[in-house]
């Protein structure tokens, strides 16, 4: 039976230019990112014995975002604008509800900006630096009710900061904390180095796999959890029955602490370099119960693996690099330390490529390569990648 495609429409694709695959039907989507995976991984998977297995896909591609972000610029008549930038420059495209996040989040970042033109806050002037409200970054939990709603400002104060948030605050009771973090470098980075709670806890709390996680305003967290679980599922399989095992680039320990809670023999060494993220991960060890069998340090992967890592074994490494890849110093000290199993899990597939061939080198195969769609309409793909040692 051939089954006609359901088509996803959104009045501002044309110029938002975030979800640049809208107009491909979802069957094809998938295909061309497979295809993409088999491009680059596909024959050394076929030279290790292995095989590029079948995308792992959503069943229903929309509202997949808990996390989103706005920057703010003025319109004419002292308006404050927000939405998307339009693809390739600083011109803000108004956005009133977006398919592919989750509902509540685009309400909150619209009401951000009719507060700040209400209380005269004005926009930050990327061109030029100056003006006060930079972005504003809300994180809705996907199995929790719990909405951070993040202001990023280039001062550290905001004039009249406790109206701020009570306006905000009855424009959008949804929301369960409020945080004001500082950006004061001319950098097209969100997020500053400072933080400071304005309401609520200054954290969100979801739930990945049965266990809770804490996040903070700067720290990573996956933006789609339903997929996040997939790919953890994956993670965990990789990592089979290991005692000991890295969790490198792990963020609020999110991958590590999901495998500690689920193999009771198993110890984790958590390496990740945002001190924010590993502060959360060592909370979030305690809260699932596992925090005697896991433990983080914030470093730099590398650095950390010259120092320590000699000195430590594992029969697992899990690493989840961000879209740069690792370095050839990490990988090697990878292979050095002879783990029986290592998974990759790579949001950039081009940078995967490059660091397995070099672990294939240091006698490792690839035994499995998984890709996960974890962003639906667009052209990114994830994928998860075990070795064996040869
Ligand atoms: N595994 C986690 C985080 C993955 S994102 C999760 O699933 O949520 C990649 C993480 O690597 C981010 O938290 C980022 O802060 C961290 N990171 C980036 N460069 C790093 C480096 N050189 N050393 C250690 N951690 C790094």
């Amino acid at each position: 039976m051939r089954m006609g495609y359901k088509t996803y429409t959104c009045p501002i694709a044309h110029d938002c230019g975030g979800c640049e695959w809208l107009a491909v039907p979802y069957p094809m989507q998938l295909q061309r990112k497979q295809q993409q995976v088999e491009g680059l991984l596909g024959s050394m998977a076929r030279e290790d014995g292995a095989v590029v297995e079948e995308i792992r896909s959503m069943d229903e591609p929309v509202r997949y975002r808990h996390k989103a972000a706005t920057p703010f610029s003025y319109g004419g008549r002292g308006h404050v604008l927000c939405g998307f930038y339009a693809a390739g420059t600083h011109r803000i495209v108004r956005c009133r509800e977006c398919l592919v996040e989750d509902e509540r989040a685009r309400c909150v970042l619209n009401a951000v900006a009719r507060v700040a033109e209400r209380l005269h806050i004005p926009p930050y002037n990327e061109d030029r630096g100056v003006g006060v409200l930079r972005h504003a970054v809300v994180r809705c939990g996907w199995k929790t009710d719990d909405v951070l709603l993040v202001l990023v400002s280039r001062v550290e104060e905001l004039r009249d900061e406790r109206r701020v948030v009570s306006e905000l605050r009855s424009a959008c009771p949804e929301v369960t904390s409020i945080v004001l973090n500082v950006n004061d470098r001319r950098t097209n980075a969100i997020l500053g180095r400072r933080s400071r709670t304005l309401f609520g806890p200054g954290i969100m709390h979801d739930q990945l796999l049965g266990c809770t996680f804490e996040i903070g305003p700067t720290s990573f967290y996956q933006t789609n959890p339903e997929q996040t679980e997939v790919l953890y599922r994956l993670a965990l399989e990789g990592v089979g029955d290991a005692r000991r095992a890295l969790d490198a680039y792990c963020g609020t320990g999110t991958i590590g602490i999901c495998a500690a809670v689920e193999l009771p023999e198993l110890q984790v060494v958590g390496v990740e370099q945002v001190r924010g993220a590993v502060a959360c991960a060592r909370r979030n060890a305690r809260a699932n119960g596992v925090a005697k069998r896991c433990h983080f340090t914030a470093d730099d992967a590398t650095t950390w693996m010259a120092r320590e890592g000699a000195g430590e074994r594992f029969d697992a490494v899990i690493m989840d690099p961000p879209r740069a890849g690792s370095t050839p110093e990490f990988l090697g000290g990878v292979a050095h330390l002879a783990p029986r199993r290592v998974v990759y899990v790579s949001c950039n597939v081009v940078t995967q490529a490059r660091d397995l061939a070099l672990l294939r080198q240091r006698g490792y195969r690839l035994e499995r390569v998984v890709p996960v769609d974890m962003f639906p309409h667009t052209k990114h793909v994830e994928s998860v990648a075990t070795l064996a040692r040869r």
